[in-house]
Parts: structure tokens; C-alpha cells; sequence
């Protein structure tokens, strides 16, 4: 039997430029897809309409561009699936699975400062969770998801190992806005169930997110897609990455004259390694590349190390 084909994405958000760590997530789901005669999708995550640019698009676009990642069809606009995104919450309501929640502000905090005050976990816990649609008051409400309330749930992640989460620390997350628009969360999980995503290969920023989108891929009945969290970038200080390392966007590289190709090296091995191989060309990156090359630690970038 032939294994399903693989599909991998990329899932920037269009708030800034391609940076170093973004182009590398971008070329560890590429490099996968493409060893294994899988599809490479792009999807630009521009719900944030404050944050997302149209010049940031351009900018992502241009630096795939240069690094020679191809992606498969065009790409997907995140915002232009919100009625999708909307009509998944509503099966879930229709379903039961979700509820609709009264509770104000003011009555959350409320139940906030109780449970502290008592030493109780301070998690929201609705009451409109189990309330009876007949004693929905004429105002408005946000859509939560019912989570599992007993047990655990296993992040079975390609880097990580297993992550268990205990099911008593999940809250009844928003799905829906109170003015009808989907929350991120949701956003992500819809579409990667309608691209056909396989395998989700991100940034461990992302990791806690997995426990949370398991709840929706559950109660919507859909294959959890195989999780790989990777470790971020650190500076040559051990801090998180940021300009003052030089982390500049990829593009800058090109302007600066590097190679795509010593580019496309240097990215494949912040976080990944092959034996003592440091050099490699596209074809044997994308035979060796796998999860088991992944290190547990954050990867260091060092600019002068690239300069060199
Ligand atoms: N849009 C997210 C980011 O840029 C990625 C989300 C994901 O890969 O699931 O960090």
C-alpha cells in the first residue's frame, strides 16, 4: 500500500518581512514535501487586518522567490475563508459541541477574583456551558468550544517527543467573536483540514496552540494532522533572534549578493543536521532532511558565521 501523499504549508503572517526564522520553516516544510514527492502550500494568515500589509505579502512572496521555494497552486488568503471559518463553529453549535456564551466582561473578571480568592484554578468556566437555549437572554454572546474536562491530550510531536496536557487545564476557548468573526485558532485548524494539510511543521511558539486546535480536529472528527514543533532561533547570546543579531529580512541577503544556494544551506542547518555533512547540495538536502535531524535545543544564528 502507498503511503497518503505528504502536504506540507507555510503559514506566515504577513506583519513584516521574511525574516530568518520564518524562511527556515518555510524551508524545512519545503524540503520535506519535496523528498517525498509531496505538496508545499502557502497560506497567508491575514486575519490580523490591523497588523497584515499587502507589502508584507509582497515581501514573503519575494523571498520564496529568491530561495527557490516553489509552492504548489496559489496562495491562500486566511481572511478570504472567514464564512468557512464561521460555518464550522456553527455545525459544532448545531452539534452541541459548542455553546453560546452570555457571560460579560465584568462576569468573567468576577469569576476570576472568586476562584483566586478561594486558591481555585481561575480557568473560565462558563455557565452557559449546559444552559438550556430556552433561557438565552436577547443579548450578545460569544461561541465557545466544549472542552474535555477529564483525562489528557497527547501532542504526539515529531521534535518534542509526546507532550501530555492535562484536559482540566483546557478552557472552553472562543470560536467566535461576539461579532460573528472567527477566532485564529479556528481559523488555522478549518484551513489546514480543507488544504489538506498532512504534517505541521512550526515554530514550539506554537506548540501550546497544538492542544488547543486537537480539541477543534476532534470535535469536528477530522485527522489531526502530524505535529513537528522546532525548536526557535537563538542569537550567538543565546537570546531569542532579533535585528540586533542581524537577523534581517532574507531579501537583504540577496541585496548583500549571497548565493540562494549557500542561503538555502545555511537555513537547512540552523535547527537540522546530517551527520557531520555541512555542505549539501538541493537534491541530497532533500533525501536526508527528516524530523529525526532535528535538535531539541534552539538553533544559533551567528551572521558572521554566514559572512565567512
Ligand atoms: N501564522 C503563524 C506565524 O506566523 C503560523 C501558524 C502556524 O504555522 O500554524 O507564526
Amino acid at each position: 500500500m502507498s503511503e497518503a501523499q505528504v502536504v506540507t504549508r507555510f503559514a506566515p503572517s504577513p506583519t513584516g518581512f521574511l525574516h530568518i526564522g520564518g524562511a527556515r520553516t518555510a524551508l524545512f516544510n519545503w524540503l520535506y514535501a519535496r523528498g517525498r514527492g509531496g505538496k508545499f502550500l502557502l497560506r497567508i494568515e491575514d486575519t490580523d487586518r490591523a497588523r497584515s500589509t499587502p507589502e508584507a505579502t509582497a515581501a514573503i512572496l519575494k523571498g520564496m522567490e529568491w530561495l527557490g521555494l516553489d509552492y504548489d497552486g496559489d496562495p491562500v488568503s486566511q481572511f478570504e475563508q472567514a464564512d468557512r471559518h464561521a460555518e464550522v463553529a456553527q455545525q459544532l453549535l448545531a452539534e452541541g459541541k459548542a455553546y453560546k456564551c452570555f457571560s460579560t466582561q465584568d462576569e468573567i473578571a468576577a469569576f476570576r477574583d472568586a476562584a483566586k480568592a478561594e486558591g481555585k484554578s481561575t480557568l473560565f468556566r462558563s455557565p452557559w456551558r449546559d444552559a438550556d437555549a430556552a433561557s438565552h437572554p436577547d443579548a450578545p454572546f460569544v461561541v465557545r468550544i466544549k472542552a474535555p474536562q477529564e483525562g489528557t491530550t497527547v501532542i504526539r510531536d515529531q521534535v518534542q517527543g509526546d507532550v501530555t496536557i492535562r484536559n482540566d487545564q483546557l478552557d472552553d476557548m472562543i470560536l467566535l467573536r461576539s461579532d460573528g468573526t472567527p477566532v485564529y485558532m479556528l481559523a488555522v485548524v478549518v484551513d489546514d483540514h480543507d488544504m489538506g494539510v498532512t504534517h505541521v511543521i512550526r515554530g514550539d511558539d506554537h506548540l501550546n496552540n497544538a492542544a488547543r486546535q486537537m480539541m477543534i480536529y476532534d470535535a469536528m472528527g477530522w485527522d489531526v494532522p502530524v505535529w513537528a514543533h522546532i525548536p526557535l532561533i537563538h542569537g550567538p547570546d543565546g537570546k531569542k533572534l532579533s535585528k540586533r543579531h542581524g537577523a534581517l529580512g532574507v531579501e537583504e541577503y540577496q541585496t548583500m549578493g549571497y548565493p540562494a544556494a549557500a542561503m538555502r544551506n545555511y537555513l537547512a542547518r540552523l535547527g537540522w543536521s546530517h551527520g557531520d555533512d555541512e555542505f549539501f547540495t538541493d537534491a541530497q538536502a532533500k533525501e536526508w532532511f527528516g524530523f529525526d535531524g532535528i535538535g531539541k535545543s534552539p538553533a544559533r544564528f551567528d551572521f558572521k558565521k554566514l559572512e565567512n
